[in-house]
């Protein structure tokens, strides 16, 4: 299999475009076609001579990913797409409209290893990593997509498939790729990465002291009923994971989100919101509740928007900011933790 040209940085295709014996601009060239005019075949490189497009057909692959399905909620605002890898594994992507918004949601894994009970993802168990290439790939292909209609992204989030702190080196790559100033250029602002709690990697981001947003999937206030949630919880307990949010916050001065899945009568309780108040305070935070959306693998079921509204008014009544999160095309499997591929 040829190598995905998205997984090169822009040094690495500078010193394959040297070995071939071309001047030191070609690669330049060749990174605003790819990440500017966003081309995906060789022959659209009008500016290169004929040789070298020759040669990036003979080396490279434009394409990892082929799409297979594309589903559109009944309200048309959102979009997703089944890729198939050169593997045989599948992932999904969602595209999100929302007013001016443009949000994609790109996964980081086919299926996930961290087997979070209400999570579709995890129901299905680890499948396999993407490459940063591959990652990269699922925005150019959404970027190509909305640009005829005159659209541009305006943000990531990595909240798909997956879990990316288990694939922190291709994540960060991707994202790098797409951060590039002579490139796709997306400020580092403009993207969210969401985790369920690793925390050597919380400590590493923390300390590259990024602007990317961080997001940590919290769900429950305590240990116990975190853990028969979040298996991971058993690693890293809420205490260890709190301290490496406290470092990410001090190293970078950046506001950190905790996501929380509201599931009727279990952590959607007064008591848990007067829990999560004591954890969070003093800390440079935000809280996302979403009304859990419900998997084949896990009978819990959704709060009410009474509990999720009194939820949210305690934290508050507690100084801690609260946004009710609206679940996005849950009608074609595409809401949060909804992603899963049938073998
Ligand atoms: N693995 C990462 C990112 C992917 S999941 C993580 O866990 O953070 C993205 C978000 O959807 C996480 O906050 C996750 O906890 C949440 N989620 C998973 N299943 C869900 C469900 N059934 N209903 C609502 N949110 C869910
Ligand atoms: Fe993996 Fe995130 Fe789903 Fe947990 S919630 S199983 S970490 S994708």
């Amino acid at each position: 299999m040829k190598p995905l040209i998205y997984d090169l940085d822009l040094d690495a295709l500078s010193r394959t475009l040297q070995q071939w014996g071309q001047p030191a601009y070609r690669a330049r060239q060749i990174w605003r076609g790819l990440y500017v005019n966003l081309w995906h075949r060789a022959d659209q490189f009008s500016v290169l001579p004929q040789e070298v497009r020759q040669k990036l057909a003979q080396h490279f692959a434009f394409a990892h990913l082929t799409p297979e399905k594309s589903l559109e909620s009944s309200d048309k605002k959102t979009t997703k797409v089944l890729f198939r890898l050169p593997n045989g594994e599948a992932i999904e992507t969602v595209l999100m409209r929302y007013r001016q918004r443009r949000t994609l949601c790109i996964s980081t894994q086919a299926g996930c290893a961290m087997g979070c009970v209400f999570c579709a993802t995890g129901q299905m168990g680890f499948r396999a990593n993407l490459s940063g290439g591959e990652i990269v790939e699922q925005v150019l292909y959404f970027a190509r997509q909305l640009k005829p209609l005159g659209e541009r992204l305006t943000n990531v989030v990595v909240m798909g498939m997956g879990e990316p702190f288990h694939n922190y080196e291709a994540t960060l790559a991707a994202i790098d790729r797409l951060n590039h100033h002579e490139g796709f250029n997306m400020g580092a602002r403009r993207f969210t990465i969401s985790t369920v709690g690793l925390v050597p990697m919380i400590r590493r981001f923390a300390a590259e002291r990024r602007q990317i947003n961080l997001a940590i999937s919290l769900h429950a206030a305590d240990d116990e009923t975190r853990a028969a949630m979040l298996p991971i919880n058993k690693k890293y307990p809420l205490d260890v994971l709190l301290a490496a949010c406290r470092e990410y916050v001090e190293a970078t001065h950046r506001r950190i989100t905790f996501e929380w899945a509201l599931i009727h009568e279990h952590n959607d309780t007064p008591e848990q919101a007067a829990k999560l108040a004591a954890l969070l305070q003093g800390l440079n935070c935000h809280v996302n509740v979403i009304p859990l959306n419900p998997t084949q693998g896990y009978t819990g079921q959704p709060t009410t928007r009474r509990r999720a509204l009194e939820f949210c008014r305690v934290l508050e009544s507690h100084g801690i900011p609260c946004t009710i999160r609206a679940r996005r095309g849950i009608d074609i499997q595409a809401g949060c933790g909804q992603l899963a591929v049938q073998a």
